[in-house]
């Protein structure tokens, strides 16, 4: 299907970037006319992905994070969060609640529990070495 609207934005993963990528994303998707929760519920999603890319992706430095935002007939929004940084090993397992690598003072392990709660479908695609790539979906329901 071919989006209705499409942005595609890229930023150094700083964590400053993690606010810029949440009002961009809110200000695309006021043409969808999303209700607060779902805008809501999307921002979190995005949020985490971005910044597992600032916080896991370039260990000791800074890299480019990519963010698309897809818009289709029907409410239904696609967005992929995609960086060139370390990869996971092992997908399955980084997606569990509670896994981390980071350090357990800081992180839950939760952010892939929390964009799939929040989102219809979270895909995640990696290669150790070569980056991560996360799409997620979700079908507005909207106000109409
Ligand atoms: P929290 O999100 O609760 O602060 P977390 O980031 O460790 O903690 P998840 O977001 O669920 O938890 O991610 C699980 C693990 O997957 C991370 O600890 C990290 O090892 C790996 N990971 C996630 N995203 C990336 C990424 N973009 N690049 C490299 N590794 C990643
Ligand atoms: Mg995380």
């Amino acid at each position: 299907m071919k989006a209705k609207n499409l942005i595609k934005l890229s930023f150094y993963s700083r964590s400053v970037n993690e606010g810029f990528a949440r009002g961009a994303l809110a200000a695309f998707l006021a043409q969808a006319d999303p209700t607060v929760p779902e805008l809501a519920d999307v921002k979190t999603a995005v949020s985490e992905a971005v910044t597992n890319c600032i916080v896991h992706a370039y260990p000791g430095g800074v890299g480019l994070v990519h963010m698309s935002v897809a818009l289709y007939e029907g409410g239904k929004i696609k967005i992929t969060i995609t960086d060139k940084g370390v990869g996971i090993a092992d997908v399955e397992k980084a997606m569990q609640p509670m896994f981390t690598t980071g350090n357990p003072e800081e992180r839950a392990g939760l952010g892939f529990a929390v964009m799939q709660s929040f989102m219809d479908k979270v895909k995640v695609a990696s290669k150790p070495g070569q980056g991560t790539r996360v799409v997620m979906t979700k079908t507005l329901a909207g106000r109409g």
